[in-house]
């Protein structure tokens, strides 16, 4: 009786995997492609490089459409305080976005806004907050991480300053119809430093100090970079379109 119970386990085990077997072997052409990965300093296969070392030939100033003024020092670059905003040649829509960027170290002797206050500007217009937020107080939702003005982020992963960090993006673009009606706005999502602080948020329209040149209605723009007086510095900067 006990063999024969055995039997009926093992026949009925057979049964029950053979379906599993066959949809494991996900063979047919909707395979995901093969992207080598990010690994440390590098960047993603089909990524458009931004920036990884020695030129900023990607960037112009937004003043005068003139070569970006931002002084670049081996495999970095630092905002020229005074000089203005930069911002680069290429218009994205849809992407992931990876920046790395580094507070001064002399951003712990001053408060608020004043601490190492950047940004980055998706197609020029929504700004996600660059800021020391190490161990300095200001509103919730201008300090790191923000989507400035909208949304504090989730919680606060940020490091001293004078350490490298990063921000991982993934942004919807607006899209308009032939009226210029907005159809579905834009949706950002952000890690910093690896932990999420953004969640698919709806960014409710242009942070104030965006580029005004730019068209109202775009479906794409710059990535923007902000001068406001301070001598934050960024490399390693990709994006991948989607
Ligand atoms: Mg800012």
């Amino acid at each position: 009786m006990k063999v024969i119970t055995q039997k009926v386990l093992i026949y009925a085990l057979v049964i029950l995997l053979f379906p599993c077997a066959l949809f494991s072997q996900n063979t047919d052409e909707s395979n995901p492609r093969v992207v080598e990965p990010v690994r440390r300093n590098n960047s993603p296969s089909d990524a458009i490089i931004l920036f990884n070392s020695s030129s900023l030939d990607k960037f112009l100033s937004v003043k005068d459409s003139s070569q970006a003024p931002w002084k670049v020092n081996g495999r970095h670059f630092t905002v020229v305080p005074g000089t203005g905003n930069v911002q680069t040649k290429q218009h994205f829509g849809d992407m992931q976005l990876h920046i790395e960027f580094k507070i001064p170290r002399d951003a712990k002797n001053k408060e608020g806004q004043k601490s190492g206050n950047s940004g980055i500007y998706i197609m020029g217009k929504y700004e996600i907050q660059v800021l020391n937020s190490y161990d300095n107080e200001t509103y919730t939702d201008g300090q790191a991480g923000a989507v400035y003005k909208q949304y504090p982020p989730m919680v606060n992963a940020s490091l001293k300053p004078g350490v490298w960090q990063e921000y991982d993006i993934v942004f919807e673009a607006p899209e308009y119809d032939e009226d210029e009606n907005l159809v579905k706005p834009p949706f950002i999502t952000v890690f910093h430093n690896g932990v999420l602080i953004q969640n698919h948020v709806e960014v409710k329209g242009p942070t104030t100090a965006h580029n005004k040149e730019l068209p109202e209605f775009a479906e794409k723009g710059p990535l923007l970079l902000q001068d406001h007086n301070n001598k934050v510095s960024f490399r390693n900067i990709w994006i991948r379109e989607l």
